[in-house]
């Protein structure tokens, strides 16, 4: 069967609370371990289902926005998903205070009752429908972006398609197209503005009603932080404006040395090089024979991954109109299917992508078996060293995918550890400036934005744009809206991924053997217990951010990246 066959039918959320609750006193009142297994074990059956077809329902809501049937099932799963949280929550604090609390500890594991506590924080019955609403209010983002049409001389666009002509070789080409796609920001940006504003309004409401100072401690608390908190990030994003935004700087300098300009204005940033970026050497069919063909030779385990990912369809790779945007990797636990979700259109992105997501799904893959759905996946700063090591660990076969260009994609590729943490860390201090100032207005917050950004990205020059230069860049930035302090973790993780990187130069077959380790573990241990696993160093330890930095510096200095 594949992804096409998978069945679909609404959950009866009914029934679900029925069972759960069932299991719930079953949990509460047994002093029997062996009972305590088989009704923990039911939950995880009642928790599977449900999120098997809510995964189904969204995927295919995703892939084909306009579709009424999945459309109505995705608001479905909108208000039920707090439902269920509200019952995983009931859930963990049964385990926490349970007279067999450490016997569960001792068979499932010490991370497992830490999930449990730190969960049991963030949810209560008063909050549910502030939850809902925060949702819906995140599915009307998603909408809107989704099923933006641009248009751009005299045709019509997404926001994806779009994406060449902001690359193009053509400076008019790429003025042109930047000033439409302000333009579409520009006609929404008051509902933009209502959107977020809600959201922030929701969310503080939701962290005052459990008794937080305000969402910072919550949105930390909700990604199952266990293992640091927002002083370590304050000092990573230092560590980040001491070592890394001067190496930026000198890159961009090279790069507009390169491009053959007196100064780099925003709409040139994107372009790397004058020849144009590196392109992709095929079409969508073309890119998955050559994945197919790099995972068969890279190991024996992502040769049966990737086969298995082909053979049940579980990509859906192209641009559409109507298609969410971005890319994202996702599990449907009752089929053991990971789904591969993306955007291509035509540039280099495609191919990292491809093999970003195929991290994650190599992971889930990996660490399916773990009875504990809590142990399958790790916090999301974990998941992305999985991604982006893996954009590293296929570099030897990334000729096969670039052809001429393939100098030009190691160039720009090696250098993004430079180039995307300063503007991750953005996201991130933005961020925690809103939720410390629930009160600011639209205005405020984009003055705030232009702050930060000014601090960590000072070479960034909007020239004529106006919206811009007020602070509205983040309006594209989805994970500000979806999830808030997520965006930090792709700045962890790369940290971590560059010394993977570093790693396979130095010993391939110790790089690779450390990885699937790695992606065995999943999610049993937290964050910087995982780092150990893999051998890397944590980011937040004083000096790690320098010394990863200085050996993608080295390698950078090694290339005459004049002759790209
Ligand atoms: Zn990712």
């Amino acid at each position: 069967m594949d992804f096409t066959q998978y069945n679909y039918e609404r959950v009866d959320l009914e029934q679900i609370k029925t069972d759960f609750e069932a299991e719930l006193v079953v949990i509460e009142t047994t002093t029997d371990m062996a009972t305590m297994d088989q009704a923990m074990g039911r939950i995880y059956d009642i928790r599977n289902d449900f999120e098997t077809m809510a995964t189904i329902a969204s995927v295919r809501f995703s892939i084909d926005m306009t579709d009424t049937f999945y459309s109505g099932e995705n608001d479905f799963y909108d208000e039920a998903e707090p439902v269920v949280e509200g019952l995983v929550s009931k859930f963990y604090a049964k385990l926490v205070a349970s007279s067999l609390a450490e016997e569960i500890e001792a068979k499932y594991g010490t991370h497992l009752m830490n999930i449990a506590k730190l969960t049991v924080k963030t949810f209560a019955d008063e909050i549910l429908e502030d939850l809902q609403e925060e949702n819906k209010t995140t599915t009307e983002y998603s909408m809107l972006v989704g099923k933006a049409q641009i248009s751009f001389r005299g045709e019509t666009y997404n926001m994806s398609r779009m994406s060449p002509f902001l690359l193009s070789k053509d400076r008019d080409t790429r003025i042109e197209a930047q000033k439409a796609v302000t333009e579409f920001w520009v006609s929404n940006e008051a509902t933009i503005d209502g959107i977020y504003d809600k959201l922030v309004k929701i969310r503080h409401r939701i962290a005052t009603t459990l008794g937080y100072e305000n969402y910072v401690q919550l949105g930390y608390d909700k990604l199952t932080r266990t293992d640091y908190g927002p002083k370590e990030v304050a000092k990573f994003r230092e560590q980040v404006l001491e070592h890394i935004v001067p190496l930026n700087r000198s890159l961009i300098k090279r790069q507009t040395k390169r491009l053959g300009l007196d100064h780099l204005y925003y709409y040139d940033a994107a372009l790397k090089f004058n020849s144009g970026n590196p392109k992709p050497a095929g079409d969508e069919a073309w890119m998955v024979e050559q994945a197919k063909h790099m995972y068969s030779e890279l190991s024996p385990e992502t040769d049966e991954f990737f086969t298995f990912m082909t053979d049940k369809k579980l990509l859906d790779l192209a641009s559409r109109d109507g298609k969410r945007q971005g890319g994202y990797c996702t599990y449907m636990p009752n089929h053991r299917s990971p789904f591969i979700f993306a955007n291509f259109n035509g540039t280099a992105h495609d191919v990292t992508v491809l093999t970003h997501e195929a991290g994650h799904a190599f992971q889930i893959f990996s660490s399916r078996d773990y009875e504990v759905s809590e142990y399958q996946w790790p916090t999301l700063e974990a998941c992305e060293i999985h991604s982006m090591s893996m954009e590293y660990l296929t570099y030897p076969w990334m000729k096969n995918f670039f052809e001429e260009d393939h100098d030009k994609f190691t160039f720009s590729h090696s250098s993004e550890p430079i180039t995307f943490i300063p503007y991750g860390v953005t996201v991130d201090e933005f961020q925690h400036w809103v939720y410390e100032h629930p009160e600011a207005t639209p205005e405020e917050r984009k003055t705030a934005w232009r702050t930060i950004e000014k601090k960590y990205l000072p070479d960034r020059d909007y020239a004529d744009n106006e919206f811009l230069e007020k602070g509205g860049f983040w309006f594209r930035q989805g994970h500000i809206f979806r999830t808030p302090f997520y965006y930090i973790d792709y700045t962890l993780a790369m940290t971590c991924a560059a010394q993977f990187y570093v790693k396979s130069l130095d010993n391939r077959e110790k790089a690779w053997s450390d990885y699937v380790k790695l992606c065995k573990a999943g999610g049993s241990m937290p964050f910087t217990e995982l780092l150990k696993v893999a051998d890397v160093k944590n980011p937040f330890e004083e000096g790690a951010v320098a010394t990863v930095v200085e050996k993608v510096q080295e390698l950078l200095d090694s290339i005459d990246d004049t002759k790209l």
